[in-house]
């Protein structure tokens, strides 16, 4: 069974996905959809990259204010390419 991932329910899940607490089977369709699309591999990426840094301080999961802020970035992206992208599951 394949569900895939809109590159907004990915980031819903991101927070998830990098706690280390997500059900395998979701984290398996999270990485399929960063292998597939190029922007949510750059928020992944950039995200993991900054909760490295956060945890080095304090054991939290990624402040509200960060996420929030790489939701917005992701949505200009979106908007500026006047499509969705490739990950998408729209038909
Ligand atoms: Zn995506």
């Amino acid at each position: 069974m394949t569900r895939l991932l809109t590159c907004k329910q990915f980031l819903q899940e991101l927070n998830e996905f990098l706690d280390e607490s997500l059900d395998p089977q979701i984290r398996a369709e999270l990485q399929k959809h960063v292998s597939e699309c190029p922007n949510c591999w750059v928020v992944y990426n950039t995200t993991e990259k900054t909760l490295k840094v956060f945890k080095g301080m304090e054991a939290k999961p990624i402040p509200e204010s960060i996420r929030s802020r790489l939701m917005e970035a992701l949505d200009r992206k979106f908007k500026a390419k006047g499509g969705k992208c490739g990950g998408s599951a729209e038909v």
